[in-house]
């Protein structure tokens, strides 16, 4: 504790706390003291976050809430407002999940479209590996060509939770994203975090949905079909297979996971949408029903998370009506579903667009496995900015008109 700094805050002046993460220098851990929850202990270092993660060693009087890391200036900043009471109006964060956490469990290719089916398979089994009889891992079914789709069991809470990724081959990104997130669950599974969304959550993810059109970098399947449009005639395997997991799962909270136009911009900033997120409609008329204002919590859930990292280029798509999409399907079953799609993002900028949507869902899986979204207010869903579609002409050209 040498050259460190402790200063005790009240909730209030917590709030507001967790901005944007810089590189270690110093660090700061935020710790919440034991049968007084309105209390916390702000720790500046130095000392490595990573080690004190997930509990103090110095004194048992103290559980991890969260940690984070700033530039002096802003470290200072945050002393001089933090004392007594001062807040800004934002709600403190329980857990601040940092991409320099998950960095070292992201086995994916850098670029997510090099990651294509049999390095997937391999990767896979690499993860299971290590702890093999905790990692359930189902051959679904084989796409149209013959590829392996497979289903990756976590976790044994009460809370059922599907993950799909890449039913347009060429959207890879959430595939790489799932892909690390699995890696990290499964190898850190002591962890803190890891162990909170293993007790809370049953997580049933299938990366990559449509392998076929992943190796030939195309929207549609080897039938030459969109999967998401399929939900209703059930015309290729693939789509077949996901209804099968829909319907023998049963899930309360489903992600529909893909890339859109990367041209795509937020309503009130012009910039690029990097993430954009939907919950599919129950029905034509928009009934807002209680499992829909639920998916928009979980939308809210996944904002805050990357709020830090891309504020100006997170936006929420005109929710329209399809009848033939899984989205809306699987909505009608009973999940509360949310759409999330990968988009404009350069592709040197830290943290990268598969970090940024790592750090989503983890942390809205965290919220889901803590109930910490139930706190959350829908209508923040309604308020959030627009994501303006690209001009279709242009969007045909690389291959996405349409949201989902
Ligand atoms: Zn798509």
């Amino acid at each position: 504790m040498d050259d460190s700094l402790e200063v005790i805050l009240n909730k209030s002046s917590v709030s507001g706390l967790f901005g944007c993460g810089h590189r270690p220098r110093p660090a700061i851990l935020l710790l919440k003291v034991d049968r007084q929850p309105d209390v916390f202990l702000l720790r500046i270092g130095p000392f490595d976050p990573m080690s004190a993660m997930g509990r103090d060693q110095d004194n048992p009087r103290y559980s991890f809430s969260s940690w984070a890391s700033y530039s002096e200036t802003r470290a200072s900043g945050y002393i001089e407002d933090s004392i007594p009471g001062v807040g800004t109006g934002h709600q403190p964060r329980n857990v601040f999940i940092m991409w320099e956490r998950l960095e070292p469990y992201a086995i994916a290719p850098l670029d997510p479209s090099l990651l294509k089916h049999a390095e997937l398979v391999q990767l896979i089994k690499q993860v299971q590996a290590d702890g093999p009889d905790l990692l359930n891992i189902v051959h679904l079914g084989d796409s149209v060509e013959g590829r392996a789709i497979h289903r990756i069991d976590f976790g044994g809470g009460p809370k059922k939770v599907l993950l799909w990724s890449q039913m347009h081959g060429d959207e890879p990104t959430h595939t790489a994203v799932l892909l690390n997130l699995i890696n990290y669950l499964h190898r850190a599974r002591r962890e803190v975090l890891a162990e909170s969304i293993r007790a809370g959550c049953t997580i049933q993810m299938i990366p990559m949905l449509n392998p076929d059109g992943a190796e030939q970098g195309t929207r549609q399947n080897a039938q030459g079909l969109d999967i998401n449009r399929d939900a209703r005639q059930l015309e290729t395997p693939e789509g077949r297979i996901l209804k099968r997991a829909v319907d023998s799962f049963q899930p309360e909270f489903a992600f529909n996971l893909h890339n859109q136009n990367p041209r795509n911009s937020i309503s009130t900033t012009g910039q690029p949408a990097a993430v954009s997120l939907m919950v599919p409609p129950v029905d034509p008329e928009g009934s807002q029903t209680e499992q829909i204002r639920t998916a928009k919590k979980v939308v809210i859930s996944f904002m805050r998370a990357v709020d830090c990292y891309c504020h100006a280029c997170i936006g929420r798509y005109t929710a329209d009506y399809m009848h033939e999409a899984f989205g809306e399907t699987i909505q009608q079953q009973g999940a509360a579903t949310v759409l999330v799609e990968a988009g404009g993002w350069p592709a040197d900028r830290t943290p990268s667009l598969v970090a940024i949507h790592s750090v989503g869902l983890l942390a809205t899986l965290e919220s889901l496995a803590t109930d910490a979204y139930v706190r959350l207010d829908p209508a923040g869903y309604d308020s959030m900015p627009m994501t303006i579609p690209h001009d279709s002409k242009t969007s045909n050209e690389l291959g996405e008109t349409h949201a989902q």
